[in-house]
């Protein structure tokens, strides 16, 4: 049986925890935050859910993975479709025919086909080699002005020209009247918030868990003392940034109670203008349809800021010269590879959502306790 430490409580070392005491072996956890469940942790405020960490929507079309998840919880059947604010103009999202139909009076998905190739005729079929070339040649100029540039400069703190076209193919254009913001097959919140996934999946006898502890204030011991560390912090770091620090996106978050039962209409509001200096609002009983105290609301802005040592380090930037970093940091974690290994967002450095880190936990760990 091998002793491990696992580094950092979310949702990656908790599945790799789970599956690995469920073989036998013993496991300790330690995590910096005085909380388990990493971004996903969610908390009782007024009977409401609260996503600490920002709005967290459960999608996926990978069916193992659904059903693995579903094990914890049973989740509802909220579709996420956030609306966007421009200077008080409501739009729909994703891109569709509702948004569509708001901004230039089509009809028909034919109309809207038209007046977008009409839009992007000014790339004059150049390959989109950035975030703003893809945008405009899959949606045109007015929406990528109106609510693509304003959001993305504000989100990320690059101009659109210095980023790369796969974040916003994230995001579904469909020309039907369809405003679900996901075209996976499964989706859902799941009822009485994500902390209980990971408290499930961390109950096990042979687990045991400390928060509060950094893995940097005795890391040789930790090395020495345990068979093999799961790392899920930041990659760099592991490595005292000996190559260079790696770029990541930290946000602050804004939480306020309010006296009334319903402020927004909607769980996600995007503001989508340069100005507006957070990015949305989320008002978190809509995830729950309107569940919790009928005379409260909890909502949360959402701001976008430069990470620096000590920030939380939300999203990774990946970017050529951050990806050609994290490629000689990846080298080095390689040859580490018998005593640690690196997983999840930050281990990986990569913009993953949750149903990608339980699939990549679930790889790691066939390999290492083999199925
Ligand atoms: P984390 O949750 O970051 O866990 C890593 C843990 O390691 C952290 O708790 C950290 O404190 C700890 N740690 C780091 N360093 C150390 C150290 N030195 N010592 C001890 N502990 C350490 N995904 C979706 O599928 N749908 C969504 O709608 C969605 N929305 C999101 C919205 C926001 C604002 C953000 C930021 C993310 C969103 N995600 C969403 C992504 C989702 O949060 C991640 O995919 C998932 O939580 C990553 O899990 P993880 O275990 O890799 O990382
Ligand atoms: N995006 C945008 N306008 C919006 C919503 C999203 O331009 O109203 C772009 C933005 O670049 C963002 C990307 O699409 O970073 C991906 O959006 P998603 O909602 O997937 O971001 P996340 O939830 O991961 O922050």
């Amino acid at each position: 049986m091998t002793k491990y430490l696992i580094v950092g409580a979310g949702l990656f070392g908790a599945t790799f925890a789970y599956e690995a005491a469920k073989k036998g072996h013993e496991v300790k956890v330690i995590e910096r935050r005085n909380h388990i469940a990493g971004n996903i942790f969610t908390k009782e405020v007024d009977g409401i859910q609260v996503h600490q960490y920002g709005a967290h929507i459960f999608h996926t079309s990978n069916k193992k993975v659904w059903d693995y998840v579903n094990q914890f919880a049973t989740f509802n059947r909220y579709t996420n479709s956030p609306v966007a604010n421009y200077h008080g103009e409501i739009y729909n999202l994703p891109f569709n025919m509702n948004t569509f139909n708001k901004l230039w009076g089509v009809v028909t998905p034919e109309e809207a086909q038209n007046k977008i190739n009409e839009q992007k005729s000014i790339l004059n079929g150049k390959k989109p080699e950035n975030l703003e070339e893809q945008a405009i040649s899959l949606v045109g100029t007015d929406i990528y002005e109106k609510l693509i540039k304003g959001y993305t400069e504000k989100q990320w703190g690059h101009s659109t020209k210095d980023l790369p076209a796969f974040i916003i193919r994230r995001l579904p254009v469909r020309f039907t009247y369809d405003n679900n913001y996901f075209n996976d097959d499964y989706q859902g919140i799941p009822v009485g918030g994500y902390t209980q996934i990971v408290e499930k999946m961390l109950a096990s006898d042979l687990i045991s868990v400390e928060t509060g502890v950094d893995f940097f204030d005795r890391k040789d011991e930790y090395l020495k003392k345990f068979d093999k560390v799961i790392f899920t912090g930041m990659i760099d770091e592991y490595f005292e940034y000996s190559l260079g620090e790696l770029e990541y996106r930290s946000l602050k978050f804004e939480t306020e109670e309010l006296d009334v039962d319903n402020y927004q209409g909607n769980a996600v509001v995007n503001y989508t203008d340069e100005k507006t200096p957070y990015t949305r609002i989320i008002e978190h009983k809509h995830f729950e349809f309107g569940k919790g105290d009928k005379n409260k609301t909890v909502i949360t802005r959402e701001y976008p800021k430069n990470w620096s040592r000590g920030d939380e380090p939300y999203y990774p930037v990946n970017n050529t010269q951050n990806n050609t970093l994290y490629k000689k940091y990846k080298e080095l974690a390689d040859k580490e590879a018998t005593n640690v290994l690196f997983g999840g967002r930050l281990g990986q450095y990569r913009y993953y959502d949750m149903d990608q880190v339980i699939s990549a936990a679930l790889n790691v760990v066939k390999v290492e306790l083999g199925i």
